[in-house]
């Protein structure tokens, strides 16, 4: 079992040896594949089985594919691809870190959005352009709420440690930011749900968010 079989692309492997990753994880080898195949996930994993690269290769692999379709034009608004949310600033960060990693020399711009910091230095990084965002849901609402982004052409959604989100009281903020990717959006959107429980506030979650999902636990 190797990344190589998994098809995610040359450049995505030479970042992926860059970081000195020999073999996908359990998560990985089999979260993967399926979202590349076109399907929703919702994934029961822990922090450290390696969820981050899990949601992460195929988001890069897809928009890589997709970072030159025409985005509207609507001034100081931006238009991510993707969208990864996260429950707190470290872990925004984090995942922010590791994604700009594995998008080494792809042309994918990846942003990070988070709250309890001054936001004039984050809106200047999302004027320069961004594919992939990375947010807390607090952060992302003010920047909604200030049309400073749109989700209208978001085709990947990740939510990452969902059950430490809906803890935290985001589920209001939840989902107001999924609402706004509106329904005509649906189809083209691939959702992902990653939590390290799966109580029934998740379970409706993912039937709210996710469409024929496949449900995977490792
Ligand atoms: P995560 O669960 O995403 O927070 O990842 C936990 C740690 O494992 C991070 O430091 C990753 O860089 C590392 N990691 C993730 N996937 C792999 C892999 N396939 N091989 C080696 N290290 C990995």
């Amino acid at each position: 079992n190797t990344f190589a079989e998994i098809d995610l692309g040359e450049l995505l492997d030479q970042n992926i040896r860059r970081c000195k990753y020999v073999k996908p994880t359990p998560v990985q080898r089999h979260a993967i594949p399926i979202v590349l195949g076109g399907r929703d996930l919702m994934a029961c994993a822990q922090t450290g089985s390696g969820k981050t690269a899990a949601f992460c290769f195929p988001i890069i692999s897809g928009i890589m594919r997709e970072q030159f379709v025409q985005r509207p034009r609507v001034a100081r608004t931006v238009y991510p691809l993707a969208l990864i949310l996260s429950p707190t600033r470290e872990l925004s960060c984090q995942i922010h870190d590791e994604a700009k990693k594995f998008s080494y020399q792809t042309g994918v711009k990846v942003v990070v959005a988070y709250g309890g910091a001054p936001i004039n230095q984050q809106l200047r990084e999302l004027e320069r352009g961004v594919d992939i965002l990375v947010a807390t849901p607090g952060r992302l609402v003010d920047l909604l709420e200030r049309a400073r982004v749109s989700l209208q052409m978001i085709r990947y959604l990740a939510l990452d440690e969902a059950d430490r989100m809906l803890d935290m009281g985001f589920e209001p903020q939840i989902r107001k930011i999924v609402e706004q990717m509106g329904m005509p959006n649906r189809g083209m959107r691939q959702t992902m749900l990653f939590s390290a429980t799966f109580p029934r506030e998740i379970q409706r979650l993912a039937s709210d968010f996710l469409s024929n999902y496949i449900f995977l636990a490792v």
